[in-house]
């Protein structure tokens, strides 16, 4: 058995599905082949890191789709080949579980790889949001000052509850809310008044965890972000940005 062949049925070797010859193929290919060897490693640093949660992050919405069209792809190409070549389980089986060892490590990739382009362009997101809000005077669809109310409104329209808070008692006076697109998925918008100043906070479910809280300017607006408990919050405001951290620490409490 040469690395190509080795290649296309290692994944089914990993999942120990293959039968006797194979595995016992595949067993004299390792022994020789350092590269076949170092490959296999790889899928159990992978598998071991998923099992033991450290490298698992939500993949972006993007990827999601594009596994799923590439799946797809593989299950029409593979109707096909069916009707030429009947002995196909092994590399289809092999196929498909390739295409999500890939995914897995392109995810990874990913995740390591958004720092800070991703988060300038999400800024630049929360800013257009705002500014549009502000402008075309729809503010809110749910209008009212009772997070009673207002998280309610949310359901059936996103798929998760964003946590709601009147922080009236803390100079932050809840108004509404109303769905954003942002981040490529629908989000949630709790709009709240602090004096003169309204106040955007977008909320949605972090892809991964980062408790800091981030602080920065764009255009004379302020913005403050972080992930806390699973949730992703990015607040903008003319407020300056001493009190609109305080609006996101106390998402924190
Ligand atoms: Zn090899």
């Amino acid at each position: 058995m040469n690395c190509q062949e080795t290649r296309q049925i290692l994944d089914g070797y990993f999942d120990g599905e293959l039968d006797l010859v194979y595995r016992l193929d595949i067993d004299g290919h390792l022994r020789r082949c350092t590269g076949c060897a170092e490959t296999l490693k790889t899928y159990r640093e992978l598998r071991h890191g998923i099992q033991v949660g450290t490298i698992y992050y939500e993949a972006p919405a993007e990827l999601k789709a594009s596994i799923r069209m590439s799946l797809q792809d593989t299950g029409k190409a593979e109707v096909s080949r069916r009707r030429l070549n009947n002995s196909g389980k092994i590399q289809r089986f092999a196929m498909a579980a390739s295409i999500v060892a890939a995914a897995i490590a392109t995810a990874i990739v990913l995740t390591a790889l958004s720092g800070s382009s991703a988060t300038e362009g999400i800024a630049t997101e929360v800013l257009d949001a705002h500014l549009r809000s502000m402008m075309r005077d729809h503010l809110v669809d749910v209008s009212s000052s009772d997070q009673d109310a207002v998280k309610p409104w949310f359901a059936g329209k996103l798929d998760f509850v964003p946590p709601v808070r009147d922080l009236t008692d803390q100079g932050f006076s809840l108004i509404g809310g109303r769905v954003e697109y942002l981040n490529r998925r629908p989000v949630a918008a709790l709009v709240f008044r602090r004096g003169q100043h309204t106040i955007n906070l977008f909320v949605w479910p972090a892809s991964h965890p980062d408790a800091s809280i981030h602080t920065s300017t764009i255009q004379g607006y302020s913005l403050v972000h972080c992930s806390w408990l699973g949730v992703t919050y990015w607040a903008i405001s003319d407020l300056n940005s001493g009190e609109l951290r305080e609006l996101v620490k106390y998402q924190q409490k």
